[in-house]
């Protein structure tokens, strides 16, 4: 039996915020940056590792029928994601604005404020949202071993390049495998 869609769905599939979650070059690369910064006396908050697919359909539908207009009945359906995205009155008949609502609701709980791709770096393993903090005047070692004095976040994206784990700038925690 499907559940409808709502909020029961927020705790469902969550994201990760494991870097073991991520592939094993990315973790691997994330683990010694992360590694460097704290042995350098910084501070990390991981809000993001892995989303599971199953996530990203989710928070992906939510928007397109909560916020865009989709008939909930042309969501296509998903392999272990057992959700009814129509709702219906108490006869039976499709209604669209309890759909509607329920998808929007389901927006507002993930706090999704620009439509979720299907696929990205997180549901590939390939990214991390994290807030580095305390590292200004502070000295990490690079990838290569060698000391260096961070005073900007221009020189700590510099540093976390070093390591092969790439600042995409837009968005501010966001750092995956090729700055995407
Ligand atoms: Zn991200």
């Amino acid at each position: 039996m499907a559940d409808p869609s709502g909020p029961v769905w927020i705790g469902r599939f969550q994201t990760s915020t494991r870097i073991d979650d991520l592939t094993p070059a990315f973790s691997s690369a994330v683990s010694d940056f992360v590694g460097a910064l704290r042995a350098g006396g910084a501070g990390i908050r991981i809000a993001a590792t892995l989303r599971p697919p199953e996530r990203a359909y989710l928070m992906h539908y939510a928007w397109r029928v909560g916020r865009e207009q989709m008939d909930a009945a042309d969501v296509p359906a998903m392999a272990g994601v057992d959700i009814e995205w129509v709702h219906r009155d108490r006869r039976g008949r499709a209604d669209a604005t309890a759909s509607r609502s329920a998808a929007l609701g389901m927006v507002g709980l993930y706090g999704i404020v620009y439509r979720p791709a299907l696929s990205s770096r997180h549901t590939q393993g390939r990214a991390i949202d994290m807030t580095i903090s305390n590292y200004s005047g502070k000295t990490f070692s690079d990838a290569e071993g060698t000391p260096t004095r961070v005073r900007t976040a221009a020189e700590l994206h510099e540093l976390g390049g070093s390591f092969g784990v790439i600042k995409l700038a837009s968005d501010p925690p966001h750092w995956s495998d090729d700055g995407r």
